[in-house]
């Protein structure tokens, strides 16, 4: 076990395991050697990451690979076509020199950049990549030392930057790279601190981020969101030692100087909610004045019912949490293993929704954060007897299609946008391409692109 470096709280109990180390917990925890194998095979293309805390709380190992939360975590030889878990499982034994080149081949097939991020959204700062602005009235930071989580979600979308591969991070070299951006954009309100998970960060550092924007030259940003799934891996980050308590001063202080302050938790299936590290953490964070917000993927093998996410709601509910968004999984990483198509999260989401109070309706799904905007699934509806999904931009490069209902064609099977067509001639403009809306700020390096 290796300890992680620069993680928030410094514990000893606070561990990372891969290769071998892997391949003995799975095999210790399950008795299940062909699973443990085939874990530490995949783990060499897909970033893999766990802490004490799952393993020891969240996972339950005698319903694994069926666990859900092992489900989240672990690597599965499914998540790779079976070709390519072939060819690694070969090198490794045979050809390790072979490894690297191949392993890249292997990632370079799993669309490591979905949305187009990096050619579309970051803006160079002289200090590097890592600021997103798409959508006019908000700011996205990757402060570079948050570009990692305390444990790692096996679907996540962010997975190239954790394979450390260099031209696929996306991280800001500092502070001062955010507000040099804020003080040439005044139309910004919102800037959201975002990973990896920011809450890796010790309390200093992270507050590096958010003391210039109490300061009043930065008056009109009104809100600031930190998205964390810290709750779930990692609840002790807010409740051992004196740099949790220093983190809920920080956060008392942002709501201390009038600002909105949200925590995006990412909360992906209701035991995350159940240990009581869970409550505890989620108590104090209460205390603070943040508001809580929940958002997920609908994810195979991991939060694919009804029930689950109206239990999920409803329990965020219960635990003063605003449900906020349920996403549809992004076409990157092993979505072959995680992937529902739309008319199966449209279902999910539908059915979810019946069962739960008005309280828990505050949560927009299924959205697709596509490179055009982010677009929610409203329903099927028939038009002139065929199917059709109703839609809408609720972000959009283009805030002239924000709101605004269109149609696609019905497929059963289509999982991400780019396999939907328009439904009639009126809808064609909510399908091109907007690249021609980008916001790009090239002038902070002084650089042509
Ligand atoms: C989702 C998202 C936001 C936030 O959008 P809200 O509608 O304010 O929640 C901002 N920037 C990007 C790039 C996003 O994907
Ligand atoms: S918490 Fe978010 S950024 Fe971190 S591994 Fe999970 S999905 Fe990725």
């Amino acid at each position: 076990m290796t300890r992680l470096t620069g993680a928030a709280d410094g514990s000893s109990t606070l561990t990372a395991v891969s290769g071998r180390r892997l391949r003995e917990l799975v095999a210790r925890r399950t008795g299940d050697t062909q699973l443990a194998h085939d874990a530490e095979v995949v783990a060499h293309v897909l970033p893999f990451k766990v802490n004490s805390y799952v393993t020891d709380e969240l996972v339950d190992w005698s319903a694994a690979p069926d666990d859900p939360l092992y489900r989240l975590l672990f690597p599965h030889r499914d998540m790779l076509d079976p070709a390519d878990f072939t060819r690694v499982e070969r090198a490794l034994r045979e050809s390790p020199a072979d490894l690297p080149s191949l392993v890249a081949a292997v990632r370079a097939r799993l669309n490591p950049h979905p949305g187009d991020q990096i050619a579309l959204n970051t803006p160079r700062g002289d200090g590097g990549w890592g600021l997103q602005h798409k959508y006019a009235s908000t700011l996205l930071v990757f402060p570079r030392q948050g570009q990692t989580c305390h444990s790692y979600c096996a679907y996540c979308f962010r997975w190239a930057q954790f394979t450390g591969a260099g031209e696929t991070k996306l991280a800001v070299a500092g502070p001062d790279t955010m507000t040099r951006y804020l003080e040439r954009h005044p139309e910004i309100s919102d800037v959201i601190l975002t990973g990896g998970d920011p809450l890796v960060m010790r309390t200093p550092l992270l507050a590096q981020y958010i003391h210039p924007l109490l300061e009043p030259r930065h008056a009109r940003i009104t809100s600031i969101r930190i998205g964390t799934k810290a709750p779930a891996f990692w609840p002790h980050r807010f409740t051992e030692g004196p740099d949790a308590d220093d983190l809920l001063r920080l956060l008392e202080k942002v709501v201390a100087a009038g600002r909105h302050l949200a925590l995006m938790l990412h909360l992906s299936h209701p035991r995350e909610l159940d240990t009581a590290p869970a409550q505890r953490a989620l108590a104090r964070l209460r205390s603070t004045g943040a508001v809580l917000r929940a958002q997920a993927p609908a994810i195979r093998h991991v939060n694919d019912s009804a029930g689950t996410w109206a239990d999920l709601w409803t329990r965020q509910v219960r635990c003063g949490i605003v449900p906020y968004y349920l996403f549809v999984e992004r076409d990157t990483g092993s979505q072959r293993y995680f992937a529902l198509p739309l008319s199966r999260v449209l279902d999910i989401h539908q059915r979810a929704i019946r069962q739960v109070s008005g309280l828990a309706r505050t949560v927009r799904g299924p959205v697709m954060s596509t490179s055009s905007g982010k677009v929610v699934i409203d329903g099927t509806v028939h038009l002139a007897d065929t199917p059709a999904f109703a839609m809408r931009f609720l972000q959009a490069r283009d805030p002239d299609l924000v709101g605004r209902p269109f149609h696609a064609v019905y497929d059963d099977t289509a999982t991400w946008w780019d396999e939907l067509r328009p439904y009639a001639p009126q809808d064609h403009r909510f399908f091109q391409r907007t690249d021609f809306f980008q916001r790009t700020d090239n002038t902070l390096s002084g650089e042509p692109r």
